[in-house]
Order: structure tokens, then sequence, then C-alpha cells
């Protein structure tokens, strides 16, 4: 087959495909660009499986923009609990208050959809292409997977280069394809039902008679990455400080993890190991209550939590809040929290 019949071949098969195959998701029962940009935002990063919970509730509480535009960032922050990268949630949130400022329409074209906080190049063709129909490319995870199985590209996929020839192998196709919405929907959802990154079900796929890597046996070495560079450590002791049945908390506030979410009031934030082993030396006497390893994308984070009765860095004193034991539900907490307050309150 020539590699223009092949591209048709392939977009034909994933339109027809998705036709029948698409899952009754929540947002494609009767899309808006409000839906499926919640959609996009909240399945950022997350799985369909983790965060469908997250979105029928985020729909149910704000089931237009303007009502999102209202509500506190406290309030969306405790809504987001769990799902990580919790930037995205204060960036929801900024860019419901602009566009409804704005008259509450979203812009159709991607240019303008990127200028608004929260929206990559990604989530604005899913927008642009979804809900409007414009003939944009479409590449994540699922979509670099299926093309380098596809194509039979073999070089790294998260090499710029790699990553150049997907995006216009991307944009050659999405010109041949009559509907861009349902075209950049079919990759998509083949991506995560039949070219799943472990056993694909090359056997259900209709685009196997061409597959290069089915014909060649390379399906369980595509696609081929370069090593991820290792993770760092960082290492954060915390103080419990219990008083008359309050919990002493504090916001944090800097551009770093976990923006705006709340914690323990915290003694020491470090990557050098030379400064953890000197600083748990000086606090040897402390009671540590937990430790606890939480995973990030470039960061593996070791909390230590001590017992104390007071908060001993002066510095810092006036930042802390006392909040009721009852109370701390209402307050946003990262996971590793979450996590404490469970085994330590119930
Ligand atoms: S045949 Fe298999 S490897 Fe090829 S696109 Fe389909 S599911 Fe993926």
């Amino acid at each position: 087959m020539s590699e223009s019949s092949k591209d048709a071949f392939f977009v034909q098969q994933v339109e027809h495909w998705y036709q029948y195959h698409q899952r009754p998701l929540p947002w494609r029962q009767k899309p808006t660009p409000y839906t499926i940009w919640l959609a996009e935002i909240i399945f950022q990063q997350t799985r369909i499986e983790q965060g469908l919970s997250y979105y029928l509730r985020f729909i149910k509480k704000y089931p237009e923009l303007p009502i999102l535009a209202k509500a506190e960032e406290d309030e969306i922050l405790r809504m987001w609990q769990g799902l990580g990268y919790y930037s995205r949630a204060l960036n929801l949130l900024k860019t419901a208050k602009i566009l409804t400022e704005r008259g509450g329409d979203f812009p159709h074209e991607v240019q303008e959809l990127m200028s608004l906080p929260g929206i990559g190049p990604y989530t604005a063709g899913a927008i642009a292409s979804i809900a409007f129909g414009q003939r944009v490319p479409l590449v994540d995870g699922n979509v670099t997977r299926l093309f380098a199985r596809f194509f039979g590209i073999e070089s790294p996929v998260n090499h710029p280069n790699t990553i150049k020839i997907i995006h216009s192998k991307a944009e050659g196709l999405v010109n041949l394809s009559d509907a861009p919405s349902n075209y950049n929907q079919g990759l998509m959802e083949m991506g995560s039902l039949l070219c799943k990154p472990v056993k694909p079900s090359c056997n259900e796929c209709p685009l196997s008679q061409e597959c290069s890597a089915h014909h060649n046996n390379k399906v369980a070495i595509l696609p081929l990455k370069s090593p991820k560079p290792q993770k760092s450590n960082r290492y954060l002791y915390y103080v419990f400080i219990e008083k008359d049945g309050k919990i002493a908390v504090h916001k944090r506030d800097n551009q770093d993890i976990w923006k705006n979410l709340y914690q323990l009031p915290l003694l020491l934030d470090t990557s050098s190991i030379y400064e953890k082993t000197e600083f748990e030396l000086r606090h040897r006497n402390l009671e540590k209550m937990s430790t606890i390893r939480h995973i990030l994308t470039h960061q593996i984070l070791h909390l230590t939590i001590y017992r104390a009765e007071k908060f001993f860095d002066q510095n810092k004193k006036k930042e802390i809040r006392y909040v009721e034991t009852s109370l701390l539900g209402e307050l946003a907490f990262p996971v590793p929290f979450q996590k404490f307050f469970e085994k330590i309150l119930t």
C-alpha cells in the first residue's frame, strides 16, 4: 500500500470504528465547550476510571460556567482533593472567571484558547476540534503510541525530532478527515481501548491489516522511549500540634507543589542529604509520628511528621492557624496529609 493510501485507510478506519465503539461518557452525551473543557482539564494526567467521579461531582455542582466562576478557591481545591496537579484546579477557576467576565463564550481558535490559564496546545486543540469541529491535530500519549506502532516509528517518541515527525503526521492526517471531531476522539479512544500500552487488542483492531508493528512483531517494543531522568529526592519535615481539640495548619502560598493547599506547619524542606541528616540529629528527641513516601512526576517526597507541643520556628509562627479537628475536612490537603489524618483521627 502506498503511503497516501495507508494514511487514507488509517483515517477512514479510525472514524468508522469510533462511530460504533465510542464509550458513552457523560461529556459526550450533550457536548458543549464547557463540558469538553472541564473533562479535558480533569483528565489531563488522569485516567478516565480515576477522574470520572470528579467530573460527575463538578458538573453536578457547577453545571454551567458562570456558576463555576462564582466558586471559592478553597471549595474548588477541596473538590479536587486526591486528583493531584492542583494548579489545574486553580487555573480552572481563573479561566471560568475570565470567560464569564467576557460574556461566557469560549473562543473557537486554538491560539485564543491557549491564552487562557491552564489551557495548553493539547487542551486547546481538543476544545477547538471537539466542540467547534476545527481541523486541528491532537497528539497525546495514546495517539503517540498508536502512531508509533501503526506507522512503525522506531525513534524514541520523547525525542524532539520524533515529536515533530508525529505532529506533522497528525496534521497531515486530520486534513484527510471529513469529521475532525470524530476522528480526533476516535484516535484517543482507540489508543486507550485497543492500542493499550500493554497487551493491545490487535485481534479486534481494524487497523491490524496495515499495522507496521503488528506485521513486524514489534508491538511489545514500540513506542521506544529514551530513559527518563532520575527523580530527585526531597525531604519535608512537619509538626503535628494539637491544642484544645484544634490542629495547627498552614496554607502553602509559594509557586511550587501543592500551591494554595493546606499542610501541617513545615520545619524544613530540603533536597540535601547533609541538611536532612543534620536536621534529624538536631531533632532526635521529638516523637516521630509518621513517615510517608509520596511520588510525584519529577520528585520523590519523604515526609516526616513529628509531634510537638508548640511551633518553635518564630519566623513562621504568624502563618499558622488552628482549626477544629471536625473542620479539617473543609480544607483541601494534599494526599499524604489526608492519609495521615485518616490514620490518626479515625
Ligand atoms: S494492530 Fe495492534 S498495535 Fe497495531 S494499531 Fe491496532 S492495536 Fe495497535
